[in-house]
């Protein structure tokens, strides 16, 4: 845990106390404030108080003599409309702040200079800190994985020289931490996302340029308007900026052509890393989150051999486009993070012979968006409730069955790659929809497809079937 002492003494109000509100709000009495904590929902406020916090509703405390208020990033700040905390806050004068503010405040006072890395964007955030994650540890320095991502920052090792941060940030995070300060943060892309807590796509665009406006180094993807907007004017304020693309040859950055990704300086262009032969990082919207990667792991001085050593071997993320499994010529892929189409292109497009087992609790649109992607499946194997309507999508241009359920689709996709001679083949559970109509959550659903790949005779597991 992290002891946050830059509140010590003070009166601190807290809200929202799930996973990481409780955390912060214990880091917060660790450190010697005098926190209250609140949340609408009863069962968590008893649960803070059974672990020794002081609980009131803040509705009913005196705001005079609050230093400051901390926020859960689940809760509005301002969209649709503030929470009524964020109101009292207000009206008091109080600043409003999060845990990532709270982490960068520790980390000024005691360890200025240990690296710090920040990773946002609307798609591939967990991808690219788990790679830079993996390439520190994997290089043998001492790293600490955060924020987003699922552990909540506070709950991590103090700053200390020498130790690195790569917190994972999402745009609530962000805007609430107003000091943010990263020795390299990032920005992957920006795309239309989360706007009912945002209001418009500018105001979303504006949170997290801060991320990278706040950086030592500010690495942005430039593969769409609003990042590119925000690296000129970042560049432009004087501060350093490395540009990466997944789709254009740079003069400085680092850019993919195809899976070969190129270091470019002055307009001259070298070979710095290959992933050709990555199974975890196909497909460009990889290209994108290991150029990146790559690029801050350089800002904070990774030489070019550690980090080619540990792209190699980086195990992927469970559930996202992860190779679980192989036989003959047939690599198993759980993509079940895929919960509707926009999110199953990526892992369509990056394979060009698919077995592909798709279908759930369908969502608004079905699978029309991705009949580009048609010509690459050789049969699809459909099950819950969506199958029938993703039937008629799929309609006379691929062939399909309707398996009903995952054990059945994987046996009988596991059959039929077998006999194919064209491979290599991915059997690939890229569902594009949502799982609850058969299991509790993707992760469920992804470990079932594990479980049943590890029962097809003859197949070599990638992981261990319950990991
Ligand atoms: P996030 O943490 O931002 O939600 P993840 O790394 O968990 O992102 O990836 C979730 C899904 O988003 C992946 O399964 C893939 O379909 C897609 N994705 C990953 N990286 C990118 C990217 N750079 N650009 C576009 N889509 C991506």
């Amino acid at each position: 845990m992290i002891p946050v002492t830059t509140l010590r003494n003070k009166n601190v109000a807290l809200f929202g106390l799930g996973g990481s509100g409780l955390a912060t709000a214990q880091a917060l009495a660790a450190g010697g404030a005098k926190v209250v904590a609140w949340d609408d929902n009863p069962d968590s406020v008893a649960k803070a108080a059974s672990e020794g916090l002081v609980t009131a509703d803040l509705r009913q405390i005196d705001w005079n003599g609050i230093s400051a208020f901390i926020l859960s990033p689940g809760v509005p700040l301002t969209h649709p409309k503030p929470h009524w905390s964020v109101d009292l806050a207000r009206a008091a004068g109080v600043e409003i702040i999060g845990d990532v503010e709270l982490f960068v405040r520790e980390r000024r006072a005691y360890a200025p200079d240990c690296p710090f890395i920040a990773i946002t964007g609307t798609n591939g955030k967990s991808t690219t800190t788990a790679l830079i994650a993996h390439i520190l540890k994997s290089s043998g320095r001492d790293t600490q994985l955060g924020g987003n991502i699922g552990t909540a920052v506070l709950t991590l090792d103090p700053p200390k020289a020498g130790r690195f941060f790569v917190v994972e940030c999402s745009s609530y995070q962000i805007d609430l931490a107003p000091t943010i300060n990263p020795s390299a943060g990032i920005l992957l892309n920006l795309t239309p996302d989360h706007l009912d807590r945002h209001g418009t796509m500018q105001h979303y665009a504006d949170v997290k340029e801060r991320l990278v406006a706040g950086s030592d180094t500010a690495i942005i993807a430039v593969d769409d308007t609003f990042t590119t907007l925000i690296a000129d004017r970042i560049e432009r304020s004087g501060a350093r900026v490395v540009r990466v693309s997944r789709r254009q040859p740079l003069a400085d950055g680092l850019y993919a052509e195809g899976a070969r990704l190129l270091l470019a300086q002055g307009g001259t262009a070298r070979e710095i890393a290959d992933l050709s032969d990555i199974q975890t990082l196909r497909g460009g919207h990889n290209a994108q989150n290991a150029a990146a990667a790559i690029a801050a792991c350089v800002a904070v001085g990774v030489s070019e051999d550690e980090i080619r050593a540990g792209l190699a071997s980086f195990p992927g993320l469970k559930h996202r486009m992860q190779p679980v499994g192989r036989k003959a010529s047939a690599v198993f892929v759980n993509d079940s993070k895929a919960t509707n189409a926009d999110a199953a292109a990526p892992a369509l497009s990056s394979y060009d012979r698919i077995y592909w087992i798709a279908g759930g609790l369908p969502k608004e649109g079905g699978i029309t968006s991705l009949s580009g992607f048609f010509p690459r499946i050789a049969k699809a194997y459909l099950i819950g409730e969506a199958a029938a309507a993703f039937a008629a999508t799929l309609g006379e241009t691929v062939p399909y069955e309707i398996s009903g359920t995952l054990e059945r689709a994987v046996l009988h996709a596991a059959a039929d790659a077998e006999k194919d001679e064209a491979g290599p083949v991915a059997v690939l559970l890229s569902p594009a929809c949502a799982s609850f109509d058969q299991y509790k959550n993707f992760e469920v659903r992804g470990d079932a497809f594990v479980g049943h790949v590890a029962t097809l005779p003859g197949v070599t597991m990638l992981i261990e079937a319950n990991g």
